[in-house]
């Protein structure tokens, strides 16, 4: 039921993609005023996903136009709503992929709103009142307090910021196998750039043996000595691969390229489970031998719920986990983007946006 939106005056900087250029450039747009269940927050940082840049090109064809990427958000609530509970005048929150939902289906009910069928993004979608919802490269956010999560005091807000994407997507399904309470498994992570640096460092905070598997050689040193792995399988290394077979629980992949799935099955022990989060674009080739003969099975999943969220982020408080990231400025978007293709980056992208109006001070 889309409506006009009379109460969306409140003027608000940002930066915009306007074709399938990608270029963001700055733009002014419009938020809702400050409902009864909402929170108003300054944003202080925001991280780059890549989902941001698929987005920004309309890779998947769903793009509405201008788009105001970023879901990995971080700050500070200016203003609450009367109906709000939970959140107070300065605090720090964080706000990831969630605008809104049906707050009524077996999945809204059950603290799993990420499945709601009616699920709307934090940017390019369509929020309750009919109005398309515009992200976190701006410099504040309107929005509804049951999407919203309290970032606690021992994290940096820069570095938590990819928490609210990355961290949640990789934290869900270790959570959903008992791999955040239960240590001592082996679990393979594939792929080592945002989403995989953390699933590392969760590993091992959770007390497993971790294997990366990466089609980067160049790679292993960093992800042995910085982030704590314990073997580094290189995927196009047929002895390596070999040497590994039937011989871990668990493996995320975190892989949004095209990648073969058949000599990431056999790693697994018999009953294994293979946990896809990244998205390639093409339908993936599926053996069905490796699964029949090793009674395994692939699963995926997109992030985590609102609660879940929270307790990934205390989580993460107690055991001092963060993202490695490398803060930008906002002009430097474009350049992050074009290097973020070729994953160059250690390991996420976060944009400065309280630097960027640093002069305007508070809004
Ligand atoms: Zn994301
Ligand atoms: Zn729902």
């Amino acid at each position: 039921m889309a409506q006009t939106t009379p109460n969306h005056t409140q003027s608000v900087s940002g930066w915009a993609a306007h074709d399938s250029s990608g270029k963001i450039t700055p733009y002014t747009f419009k938020r809702r005023e400050n409902g009864v269940t909402d929170v108003t927050i300054k944003i202080l940082y925001c991280g780059i996903c890549h989902t941001d840049i698929h987005h920004a090109k309309d890779d998947w064809g769903i793009t509405m136009y201008p788009v105001v990427p970023g879901h990995e958000i971080t700050g500070v609530i200016t203003k609450v709503g009367t109906h709000v509970s939970g959140f107070k005048l300065g605090q720090r929150v964080g706000v990831g992929c969630l605008a809104a939902s049906c707050l009524d289906c077996e999945f809204c009910k059950t603290d799993q709103e990420n499945y709601c069928e009616n699920l709307q993004f934090v940017y390019n979608g369509i929020f309750w009142d009919g109005s398309v919802t515009y992200g976190g490269y701006s410099q504040m956010l309107v929005v509804d307090y049951r999407y919203v999560v309290h970032i606690p005091e021992s994290l940096p807000m820069d570095a938590a910021a990819p928490l609210l994407c990355a961290g949640i997507t990789v934290f869900s399904p270790l959570k959903d196998h008992n791999l955040v309470s239960t240590p001592g498994k082996r679990i393979g992570v594939v792929g080592l750039g945002g989403l995989g640096h953390i699933a590392v460092k969760f590993g091992k905070a959770f007390g497993h043996h971790v294997t990366v598997i990466s089609t980067s050689p160049s790679k292993e040193a960093e992800a042995k000595e910085s982030l704590g792995a314990d073997d580094f399988i290189i995927s196009t290394n047929p002895q390596q691969l070999q040497a590994a077979k039937r011989s871990l629980d668990f493996i995320l992949d975190t892989v949004s390229a095209d990648h073969a799935l058949l000599p990431i099955l056999e790693l697994l022990k018999v009953t294994g489970i293979l946990f896809l989060v990244g998205a390639p674009d093409k339908p993936l080739q599926l053996p069905a031998f490796p699964l029949i003969f090793g009674k395994r099975s692939i699963k995926g999943g997109i992030i985590g719920g609102i609660k879940e969220t929270q307790e990934m982020l205390e989580v993460c408080g107690k055991l001092n986990i963060t993202c490695d990231i490398e803060l930008i400025k906002a002009d430097k978007i474009n350049e992050a983007f074009a290097r973020l293709v070729k994953n160059d980056v250690r390991y996420r992208f976060v944009i400065d946006i309280a630097d960027a109006f640093a002069t305007t001070k508070d809004i």
